[in-house]
Formats: structure tokens, C-alpha cells, sequence
């Protein structure tokens, strides 16, 4: 029987009333994530997803499953053993190629402790060191729990939640030694899915990790692009590193697919005005999307694409027309009048010397903010590292 994402998660709660691990069963309405590889998995069980009348379904047996293995888990809290997570390394872009919980539990503590540093302006200091409690900069074991509570993707592994079953020992961080092993499960289990789901179902060809899925009526498959009707090479990024000004007429961009959607021909060079390095063929639907600022940077993988400038990426900035608007994003969702709850709104005033200065405006009241061109950069690198993070959810 096909259950819907509603059904599914009832009855995992159901099962799972009595499990001690906290859970997070709606991670099954989350049906864009079956992009990936078409399957959900909920501890070390693999859901999968099924579109069925342009709905997105599940097995009942698969749902089942999950529910019971997660309510049999012998979870023993005095059971602890060492989580041996790994040492944060600020920009790793292969780290994302592969499913790691102890690499994203590590990389939750240093965002949490980042934000917590911008939210109490303490730029000067190093949020990146460890404290007593075993958290980088100030971040006490509640903070790290409660940041970023609206976003699942910060919260939820295999669909169980991390954060708190965390303690630390004054040397090591631990977890029951259950949880370990099931998420040790996992692990293999979402790699080998990820890793087939990058196999083109025509010709067997292995593409990207995600780069190929491609949705169609009953679900996503994997397409490479002369399989999916293609006549136009797919850009490799050969001319990564490469100035604009210095390509030769002869190379013409329009031999390649797009480089952002990978699905229409190419008509230009994109490259970055700040530092004049090509990023890639684009087509004329994605460069005109380019240009909208604030909505582009929401797309998937816009932030990678204006990380091919080589400039950018060795800054890890963006160009200089999305700062603005990073800045304004990051103003009006963190800055409040006094015990106000109202969320302001910002625009920039003015932008000399360095310093740009912000309004903002509540209901009544209104306030300027200045922003430091150090501040800016953070705030840049802050929402670089979001951004590459929930690309791996
Ligand atoms: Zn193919
Ligand atoms: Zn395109
Ligand atoms: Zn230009
Ligand atoms: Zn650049
Ligand atoms: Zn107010």
C-alpha cells in the first residue's frame, strides 16, 4: 500500500511513541530531498519515495519498518562511548561529496558559535575556540541545542536528532553507544543510494553527485545530458581559473550546456566583474536569473556557481553586487528594536569609507545600523558556509 507523506509520518510517530531518541518523522515531508536519491532514510532503514498521481508516496512495509527498527533500538543512556568528531576545516567543498554525520554534527557547533559571535558583535574574538564545554566561542551546551530550531536540515540525521543526546566529558564528546551504531548504519547505507543516484539510467555513464537527477512524472531519474536529448557537451570547468579578457573568440560558448541548469544550450561566458575570472557557459534564461540578487542566491546551487571565480572562491566572498543584500537579510533577521519582536526592515543609507550604514524600521521606531567592511566579510563567509551546508540535505 502507498501511504502519503501525512500517513507515513503519523504512523512512524505511532511506532516510535516509546523510542528514546528524539525524532524528527517530518523529515518525510520533505519530498524535494528525494531528489538526491529518491529515498528518505530514517535510521538505517531507506524509504522510498514513490510519485504516483503527481504525489509523492511511500511503502507501507518500508514505513513500518522504520517505525519498529527505531522503537526496538536499545538505547541505554549509561551506555556511552566517545563520538570521535572530526576537526573543523572552514571551507571544504569535497566534505559535502559524502555523507558524514560526525563531520555535519561539527560543523553545527562551529555555526552555532559563529552566529552567536555576530549576534553579540564580538568580531574581534576568535569564536573558533574551545571552550570548558567543548563548544567553540561562548556557546553554552542550551544554545547549541536551540540554534537554528526553525530549520530541520540543521537538526535532523537520518531523521533522529542529534544536538541533544550530546554530552561532553571535559575531553571527548559522547553519545550512546546505540545511537552511534545506528548512525554508523546509516552512514554507508545514504552514501551507496547517493552514489547510484549519480549513474545515468540511459547509458550507465557516472556524473556528479547530484548534477544529473532529473524530475519527470513519476519521480526523479538520473539523465546525463546527451542521454536526456543533448546535443551540447556539459562544461567540465576547464577554464576554472581562466581571465575573461584573455579567451579566444574561438572558444565559443555556445558548444556547451548551461552550466547552471544543465539542461538548455549556452549562449555566454559568465564571469565575475570583481575579478574578471569565467565561471562558465550559461544560457539566457539562467544569466537574466543571475541578476535578480537576493532570489538567485536562493537557488540551488547558485552560491557554488559564483564560486568557479577563482577570485571569489580563494576570498570565500561572492561579487560585491550581492553583498547588500546578504547584509540586509542577515540585519533584518537577527536586529531588534530593543524588546521589540517586530522584524525590521533595512536599507542601506549609505556606503563610505568602509562603512556601510543600514536603517532600520519597526512599526514605530527607526535606528541605524553600521556595518564594518570585517563585519561584511564575515557575514559573507557565514552565508557562504549556510549555503554549502543545506546544499548537502
Ligand atoms: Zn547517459
Ligand atoms: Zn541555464
Ligand atoms: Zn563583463
Ligand atoms: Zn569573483
Ligand atoms: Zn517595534
Amino acid at each position: 500500500m502507498l501511504l502519503s507523506p501525512k500517513s507515513a509520518c503519523a504512523i512512524v510517530k505511532d511506532l516510535t511513541q516509546n523510542c528514546a531518541l528524539p525524532l524528527a518523522p517530518e523529515v518525510l515531508f520533505r519530498t524535494q530531498l528525494l531528489r538526491h536519491h529518491s529515498h528518505i532514510v530514517i535510521g538505517d532503514v531507506a524509504l522510498r519515495g514513490y510519485k504516483h498521481k503527481a504525489r509523492w508516496t511511500y511503502d507501507d512495509r518500508e514505513v513500518r519498518r522504520a517505525g519498529h527498527a527505531l522503537a526496538e533500538l536499545p538505547v541505554d543512556f549509561d551506555d556511552l562511548v566517545e563520538a570521535h568528531l572530526p576537526e573543523y576545516r572552514d571551507h571544504d567543498p569535497q566534505a559535502w561529496e559524502r555523507s558524514d554525520w560526525r563531520r555535519q554534527l561539527r560543523s553545527w557547533m562551529y555555526d552555532a558559535a559563529f552566529h552567536k559571535s555576530l549576534r553579540e558583535r564580538r568580531y574581534g574574538e576568535d569564536y573558533r575556540k574551545i571552550g570548558k564545554n567543548g563548544l567553540p566561542g561562548t556557546l553554552t551546551m542550551d544554545e547549541f541545542v536551540q540554534a537554528r530550531n526553525d530549520m530541520l536540515h540543521m537538526h535532523h540525521i537520518a531523521g533522529t536528532k542529534p544536538r541533544g543526546l550530546l554530552s561532553w566529558s571535559g575531553e571527548h564528546w559522547l553519545l550512546p553507544r546505540a545511537y552511534v551504531e545506528l548512525l554508523d548504519r546509516w552512514e554507508p547505507l545514504d552514501d551507496d543510494l547517493a552514489n547510484r543516484a549519480r549513474i545515468c539510467s540511459g547509458c550507465s555513464t557516472q556524473g556528479p553527485r547530484w548534477a544529473w537527477r532529473t524530475p519527470t512524472t513519476n519521480g526523479y531519474v538520473t539523465l546525463c545530458p546527451p542521454c536526456s536529448g543533448a546535443t551540447y557537451q556539459s562544461y567540465e570547468g576547464h577554464l576554472h581559473g581562466v581571465l575573461y579578457d584573455s579567451l579566444r573568440r574561438t572558444m565559443r560558448a555556445d558548444d556547451y550546456l548551461c552550466r547552471l541548469c544543465g539542461q538548455s544550450r549556452a549562449f555566454t561566458w559568465d564571469h565575475c566583474h570583481d575579478h574578471g575570472y569565467v565561471r562558465g557557459p550559461l544560457c539566457a534564461s539562467c544569466n537574466t536569473f543571475e541578476g535578480k540578487g537576493v532570489r538567485f542566491l536562493e537557488r540551488t546551487g547558485s552560491v557554488l556557481h559564483l564560486l568557479e571565480c577563482s577570485g571569489c572562491q580563494a576570498r570565500q566572498t561572492l561579487p560585491s553586487r550581492f553583498h547588500t543584500e546578504v547584509i540586509r537579510a542577515h540585519l533584518e533577521q537577527t536586529e531588534r528594536h530593543g524588546r521589540c519582536c517586530n522584524r525590521p526592515h533595512a536599507e542601506e543609507l549609505d556606503h563610505a569609507h568602509g562603512i556601510r550604514r543600514f536603517v532600520l524600521h519597526c512599526h514605530q521606531n527607526r535606528w541605524t545600523r553600521d556595518v564594518t567592511t570585517s563585519e561584511a566579510a564575515d557575514l559573507l563567509r557565514a552565508f557562504i558556509a549556510t549555503a554549502l551546508a543545506s546544499r548537502w540535505t
